[in-house]
């Protein structure tokens, strides 16, 4: 077995490769995982773009985006039924370095796990898990919200939408969730966990393995994250929304 490691000098990640070579003279590749470089820029850049606390209950340290959560501060809109319009810089309008960011936040918090492939929703998923995928060299998939004409073998579910309050299906060909795939699942916001509930259950139907899932925004009054981690999935998010009520953000930090 032979081992590469290969540096992503845009984003400070260093991916170790662990190759078998056949006898044909080829190689197949037969572990991967990420690993974040620690250099002292790192560590100050960590200084400004993150916020770290710990929760002295369980004595884990928490990590939120102070980045992205004073863009939400300075950006974000609150509507009636606790909806958050961040249609400034992710939702309509994007900020393709504030994306960046948020994509190396994910990659460091996912940094020991081993994927091959990263996944999403359209449409507002699909910026920072293409992002990711470019940094990380991995390919991206997305759930498609209109089942193609041209596209059979198709694993589909149905997914509820607050925000549009009404159901839709996804469906993804069975030629991009395979058994063999370990896959991280991204999107921009956790509500109520429909969406995930849908992923987790595409996921299932595949035979893939999801590793975890990781959101931009997180609006923890709506209780999304329980779903997944009462299915056994590691969940994290970047900013975390405790209330939106009385048209007030309430960010967690
Ligand atoms: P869930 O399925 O977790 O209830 O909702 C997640 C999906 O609904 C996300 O993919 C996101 O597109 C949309 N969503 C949920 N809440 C909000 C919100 O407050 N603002 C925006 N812009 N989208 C939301």
């Amino acid at each position: 077995v032979q081992k590469y490691i290969k540096y992503h000098t845009n984003c400070g990640i260093k991916s170790v490769l662990f190759k078998k070579e056949n006898k044909s003279g080829g190689s197949k590749l037969i572990k991967k995982y990420f690993l974040l470089l620690q250099s002292d820029n790192r560590k100050k850049a960590d200084g400004e773009l993150f916020r770290h606390f710990q929760n002295l209950e369980t004595n884990k340290t928490i990590y939120t985006m102070k980045a992205l959560i004073d863009r939400i501060l300075k950006d974000g809109k609150c509507y009636e039924g606790g909806i958050l319009k961040v249609d400034k810089f992710i939702n309509h309008q994007m900020d393709p370095n504030l994306m960046k960011q948020v994509a190396v936040e994910l990659i460091r918090r996912y940094a020991s796990t081993d994927i091959n492939k990263i996944l999403t929703v359209e449409a507002s998923g699909i910026a920072p898990a293409i992002m990711m995928g470019f940094l990380l060299d991995l390919p991206v998939v997305f759930a498609k919200k209109k089942k193609p004409s041209t596209m059979s073998g198709m694993l589909s579910t149905t997914i509820f939408s607050f925000t549009k309050q009404r159901e839709y299906t996804v469906c993804i060909s069975k030629d991009y969730l395979t058994p063999n795939d370990k896959v991280l699942f991204v999107d921009d916001f956790l509500a109520y966990g429909n969406a995930a509930k849908g992923i987790i259950d595409l996921c299932q139907q595949a035979g893939a393995e999801l590793v975890g899932m990781g959101f931009i925004i997180e609006k923890a009054f709506q209780h999304g994250r329980d779903a997944i981690e009462d299915a056994g999935i590691r969940c994290e998010s970047l900013a975390i929304i405790d209330s939106l009520n009385d048209c007030r953000i309430k960010i967690r930090m």
